[in-house]
């Protein structure tokens, strides 16, 4: 695995402690991890386990790390459920793991299963898209099988990646003109191929993010910080000069982790340009248009790339916005997330129904860390509303994002609604502001079956 990224990564980071203690097995790994109370760092529920007789028909719009996790949930604390699922994808992802695919860590068929194999047991599965839902009359509209009624509904069908927001964005053709997106699956593999290429080649390496709210805000800074660590252990570092740029007025908002951040990025030398966004990518002519701004005046650049990597920008998937359901007003309406209650996760107009994942329009990460800890939320509430009471359990917004420093290293970036830092035991016995080795080893070993295993099922 890792080996592929560089052979010297193999002992250097995955089995020999940097600190000089004995090399850690990963089965050492496991069990060191679980004697210290795994299951709390991952993340005890944040809900109490409960247990209904009431009766109910609910659908959940969407199969995806919210979707799942909750009709997990809903199917072993109701007595007599009745959760049907409209999802229409074969396969289920691991998002999280793209990064890792690519840098060359994980391969690229180590991240997806069959999404039958992840359909909860009890929950009946349309494979069919929803493509309206009329929240008054109660029922979902869908592409191939009619109208589905509920009586309460689980919306997260995730975001869509907007690719048509930006001019010459192709999610046809990653890596054609030597422009990476790794936020798709074909996109991650194409990327450890092109950034390889590139850390070889030498040139003008492009980092960028998008203005919109996104997933993950962490993996552009990951893939950047990936790339110049690979070009030092091929030592090739001297040949590449490195922009990242954010649309951000600031690098990272969350002022525990953002003084460390930005001394790695001074320290590998990577130019960082703050409130530039790209607008136009020109494949051929491998330039892209800039527009920056400072003091409220906006410019524009064309700037020279040999390496590019962008995201789209990204958006609630359309039928949201069509349905009514989104945020009306303020600077990111046009995205159209869902208009959700950020403390119960209950939509702001219809409280038979629950918002949860990257298509809440709730204040924090879009990560599936963040779900990891709403999902029991939203199936709490959503029990209460079905016993016809108020929704008792509030989610404080804890969101994760491990941002990956080096091979080897991940600044592990746990915080709440109010930014504050929200470090899970026993991580919180080390200095978290800083990248730790620890947190290397739960990126890369522990979280993926854990996402598998333990969050799909509704245990963590
Ligand atoms: C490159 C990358 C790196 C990331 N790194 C991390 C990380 O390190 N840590 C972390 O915690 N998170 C990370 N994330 C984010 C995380 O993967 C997402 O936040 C999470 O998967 C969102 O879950 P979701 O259920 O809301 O959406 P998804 O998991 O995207 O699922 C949405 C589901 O809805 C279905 N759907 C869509 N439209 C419809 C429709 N009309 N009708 C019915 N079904 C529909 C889709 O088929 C899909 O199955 C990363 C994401 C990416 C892309």
């Amino acid at each position: 695995m890792l080996a592929r990224a560089n052979a010297k990564l193999t002992k250097s980071t995955m089995i020999k402690d940097i600190n000089g203690r004995r090399p850690l097995s990963r089965r050492d790994f496991v069990k060191m991890m679980s004697a210290a109370g795994l299951g709390s760092m991952l993340g005890i529920p944040a809900a109490r386990a409960m247990s209904s007789s009431v009766k109910a028909k609910i659908v959940v719009i969407g199969g995806g790390a919210a979707g799942i996790s909750t009709a997990a949930r809903l199917l072993r604390w109701l007595e007599t459920p009745d959760v049907t699922i409209i999802d229409p994808s074969d396969i289920h992802y691991y998002q999280p793991g793209f990064t890792l695919i690519a840098s060359g860590v994980y391969s690229p068929d180590e991240v997806y299963k069959p999404q039958s194999s992840c359909m909860p047991s009890g929950a009946k599965w349309i494979k069919d898209s929803a493509t309206f839902v009329d929240a008054k009359k109660q029922y979902v509209d869908t592409l191939k099988n009619g109208k589905i009624p509920y009586d309460f509904l689980v919306l997260a069908p995730g975001l869509k990646l907007n690719w048509a927001m930006l001019e010459g964005a192709n999610c046809d053709a990653p890596g054609e003109g030597d422009a990476h997106c790794i936020y798709t699956h074909k996109g991650a593999i194409k990327m450890w191929e092109g950034m390889q290429k590139f850390v070889d080649k030498g040139g003008r390496g492009i980092f960028a993010d998008t203005y919109t709210k996104h997933k993950c805000g962490g993996a552009p800074k990951k893939v950047c910080l990936l790339t110049e660590h690979l070009s030092r252990m091929r030592k090739t570092r001297d040949k590449l000069k490195l922009d990242f740029y954010t649309a951000s007025p600031e690098l990272y908002d969350v002022p525990f982790f953002t003084p460390r951040l930005l001394e790695i990025y001074k320290e590998r030398g990577v130019n960082l340009n703050l409130k530039s966004r790209i607008t136009a990518i020109d494949t051929s002519a491998k330039k892209v248009r800039m527009e920056h701004e400072a003091n409220g005046v906006k410019t524009t650049t064309v700037e020279d790339y040999d390496f590019l990597h962008y995201l789209p920008p990204m958006t609630a998937p359309d039928f949201v916005k069509n349905s009514g359901l989104s945020i009306e007003g303020g600077s990111h309406a046009i995205e159209g997330w869902a208009a959700t209650d950020k403390n119960t996760l209950v939509h702001l107009k219809y409280p038979n129904i629950v918002c949860l994942g990257d298509v809440a329009g709730i204040p924090t990460s879009k990560t599936s860390a963040a779900i990891r800890k709403q999902s029991p939320i939203a199936a709490a509430n959503l029990i209460c509303l079905m016993e016809g009471k108020e929704p008792s359990e509030i989610y404080d917004g804890y969101a994760a994002c491990p941002i990956v420093t080096d091979y080897g290293h991940v600044l592990m970036c746990e915080f709440d609604y109010d930014k504050k830092p929200k470090i899970s035991f026993p991580l919180s016995l080390l200095d978290m502001s800083k990248e730790q080795w620890v947190a290397w080893l739960l990126k890369v070993y522990a979280l993926k079956p854990m996402y598998f295993y333990g969050m799909l099922k509704g245990y963590v």
